[in-house]
């Protein structure tokens, strides 16, 4: 992976150089192991904070909506996604930016790594497929592709969708995956059992908006759960409260989410948020046949009406 970070110190140095943009989101080293952080280079001597592995979850779509500037972005995949859908949503032009696209083959999942070594973690290293974890005495080699994320293991779109130059080939996308088989189980329960099952998905939520701040799609000015006149939605972690919040959230993503998994990366309690999205993932790609920011071309579905689009439920 050091390639792919020396590619993308040169191309953010010549960007800064040239004048082509007033900034570079990338990634920086994070302060701890298996968490790398944003990085917003403005000097072209300073690009060699710049930094590429397997724990570059973060979407840094998230940084765009809004920006004045001319913005060089670090994308993979499901970033490109999310950056098509600001564009498509007026929330940046394309021309502002500079897409700097990485192949990628799947981020590392922080919980998976610790619970496989089950030991404190001071430093990680990565090649040829295998993640070597050391810590107080001991050193650990595992199989990168068994501490996927939950999202990259079913990840159909490891390409960015858009660029104006990638850092590598491109990667084989998955074709024998099932990417919704836990929704498919959700949807085969019985009424009772799948209302039981969501009680306890959202039990340990303290209602801390993480997932929803790490979302590049949750953009609005004023949130629904932060409005007061009217209130939508009370700030208490009841029960009722906390499910409205998350199946609003969820239906506020309906044919938008990419399934990036930076939600579910940045909930401190480890709930599976992605359960709500992917579910409405689903219904769209099988109502619509549509897939968020695939194209900017191409209007979302929830802002477009055909004739013969599936309308059963108004009957
Ligand atoms: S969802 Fe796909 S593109 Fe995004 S980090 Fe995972 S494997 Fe990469
Ligand atoms: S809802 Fe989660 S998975 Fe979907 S785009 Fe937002 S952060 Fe990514
Ligand atoms: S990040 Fe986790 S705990 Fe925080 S609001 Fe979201 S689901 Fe709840």
């Amino acid at each position: 992976m050091s390639e792919y970070a020396e590619k993308i110190r040169g191309i953010a140095k010549k960007l800064l150089d040239d004048g082509t943009v007033d900034m570079v989101i990338g990634f920086r080293k994070g302060t701890m192991p298996l968490i790398n952080e944003p990085c917003f280079v403005k000097d072209a001597a300073k690009v060699d904070a710049l930094i590429w592995d397997s724990s570059c979850g973060v979407n840094l779509a998230n940084y765009l909506p809004k920006r004045k500037e001319k913005i060089g972005v670090v994308a993979k995949g499901c970033d490109s996604r999310n950056i098509v859908t600001h564009i498509v949503e007026n929330q940046i032009t394309r021309e502002q930016l500079y897409i700097i696209g990485v192949p990628c083959t799947g981020m590392v999942d922080r919980r998976k790594v610790r619970l496989a070594v089950g030991k404190e973690i001071l430093s990680v290293s990565e090649a040829d497929g295998k993640i070597t974890v050391t810590g107080d005495g001991y050193e650990e080699v595992l199989d990168k592709q068994e501490m996927l994320q939950d999202n990259c293991a079913i990840c159909v779109h490891r390409n960015p969708v858009i660029s104006d130059e990638v850092i590598a080939d491109p990667v084989e996308e998955q074709t024998d995956v099932d990417r919704y088989a836990d929704v498919k189980a959700v949807e085969a329960m019985a009424p009772e059992a799948r209302w039981n099952h969501f009680e306890q998905l959202l039990d340990g939520c303290i209602r801390c908006y993480a997932c929803r701040n790490a979302c590049p799609l949750c953009y609005c000015p004023t949130c629904f759960v932060d409005e007061s006149q009217p209130q939508w939605v009370g700030k208490s972690v009841d029960k009722t409260d906390t499910r409205t919040f998350h199946f609003l959230r969820a239906y506020h993503c309906a044919g938008r989410c990419t399934d990036c998994g930076a939600c579910e990366r940045a909930c401190p309690v480890g709930i599976p948020v992605r359960q709500f999205t992917k579910k409405l993932e689903k219904d769209c790609k099988e109502l619509f046949d549509w897939e968020a920011g695939m194209s900017l071309d191409v209007r979302p579905p929830l802002d477009t009406y055909r004739p013969e689009d599936p309308d059963e439920f108004i009957k």
